[in-house]
C-alpha cells in the first residue's frame, strides 16, 4: 500500500481491491484502431498495458480524503459475497484485501462521515453495503452516502424495469435508500469550502468528480471520466460502456483542460498504482504524468 498524500491539511489514502490486465483495449474502446494503438504503444506498456496479454491493466480502488472536518469514502469497489453472474471476475468475491487496504490507513468502519459515488456502476458501489444475517447493510455505519439525483434515479427505474440485469443496484444502493443513509445532491454540490463536486457526466448520465483542498494544494477524484492515460491524449475516444461518449469527451476536455499545467493532482479510479499524477499538454490533448 502507498503511504498517504498529503496537500495541505487535506491527506489521501487509496485502498485497492484489484488490479489486473482485465480488459483488451480495442474492445474497451471500441473507436480504437489497431494503428493508433500500435502508435501508442511503446508509452502504454508495461504500466498501462501489459505486454505479456494485451490487456489494459486496471485497478479497483476507493479513495478516501481525510479533511479537518471529515473523513470521505470516495467510490467503494466491488464489494464482498455479491452474484454478479455477467461478470466472473467479480462475481461471489470473497477476499479480506479491501478490508486489510482499509486497516492499513489506520481507519476503521465507524471513522467515515461520507460516502461519495461518483456514479452508479457496479465496480463503484459495492462496499456500500454489507452482508450481515443474510440482510444488506450499511458497511459504514455513520455515514451518509451522497448520490447524484439524476444517477440515482437513472439506475432505480433501470433496475425496477430489469432487477435480473441491475443486481448491483438491487443488494448495494437500494438498501442505502431504504435505510434512510442518502444524501442525494446536484452533480455540482458544494459540502464545503474543501469539497465541492464538479458535474462530469457522459460515461453515465449524472457522473461526478470531486475537487477536494484548497486551490494550489488540491486535487480532483475523477471516478470513471477517465480509463487510461490513452483517453488523456485523445480526449474524444469513447468506452465501451459510455451512456454518451461525446459527453464523455467534453467532460473530459473540459476538466483536464481546466486544471493542466497547474499543481492539481488527478486521482484517477481505475489507473494502475500509483493512479495519481497532473496533466500537461500533449498536441491537441493532454499527457498524464505519473506523481
Ligand atoms: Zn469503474
Amino acid at each position: 500500500m502507498a503511504s498517504a498524500i498529503k496537500l495541505g491539511n487535506i491527506t489521501i489514502h487509496r485502498v485497492v481491491e484489484q488490479q489486473a490486465p482485465i480488459f483488451d483495449a480495442l474492445e474497451f474502446f471500441p473507436s480504437l484502431s489497431k494503428e493508433l494503438l500500435e502508435e501508442n504503444r511503446s508509452w502504454l506498456e508495461p504500466t498501462f498495458i501489459d505486454p505479456a496479454t494485451g490487456k489494459l491493466v486496471l485497478c479497483i480502488q476507493s479513495y478516501i480524503v481525510q479533511t479537518p472536518q471529515h473523513t470521505i469514502m470516495i467510490d467503494t469497489c466491488v464489494g464482498n459475497h455479491k452474484p454478479r453472474p455477467q461478470r466472473p471476475m467479480w462475481n461471489m468475491l470473497n477476499s479480506d484485501r479491501y478490508e486489510k487496504g482499509l486497516a492499513a490507513t489506520g481507519l476503521t468502519l465507524n471513522d467515515i462521515d461520507y460516502v461519495m459515488c461518483t456514479h452508479l456502476h457496479v465496480d463503484h458501489v459495492g462496499w456500500n453495503t454489507r452482508l450481515e444475517n443474510g440482510r444488506w447493510v450499511p458497511t459504514f455505519p455513520k455515514a451518509k452516502y451522497v448520490f447524484a439525483e439524476r444517477e440515482l434515479a437513472h439506475w432505480t427505474k433501470k433496475q425496477q424495469e430489469d432487477p435480473a440485469n441491475h443486481p448491483w443496484i438491487t443488494d448495494s444502493v437500494l438498501p442505502i435508500v431504504e435505510a434512510r443513509r442518502t444524501e442525494i445532491v446536484k452533480s455540482n454540490h458544494t459540502l464545503n469550502d474543501l469539497v465541492q463536486l464538479i458535474p462530469t457526466p457522459g460515461h453515465t448520465i449524472d457522473h461526478f468528480s470531486v475537487q477536494v483542498g484548497k486551490s494550489g494544494q488540491d486535487a480532483v477524484i475523477t471516478g470513471d471520466m477517465i480509463h487510461s492515460p490513452i483517453q488523456a491524449r485523445y480526449p474524444e475516444l469513447g468506452m465501451r460502456v459510455d451512456y454518451d461518449s461525446k459527453q464523455a469527451g467534453v467532460s473530459r476536455r473540459e476538466l483536464f483542460g481546466r486544471f493542466c499545467d497547474t499543481p492539481t493532482l488527478f486521482c484517477m479510479a481505475h489507473f494502475p498504482s500509483p493512479s495519481t499524477g497532473r496533466m500537461t499538454r500533449w498536441d491537441n490533448g493532454f499527457k498524464f504524468i505519473s506523481s
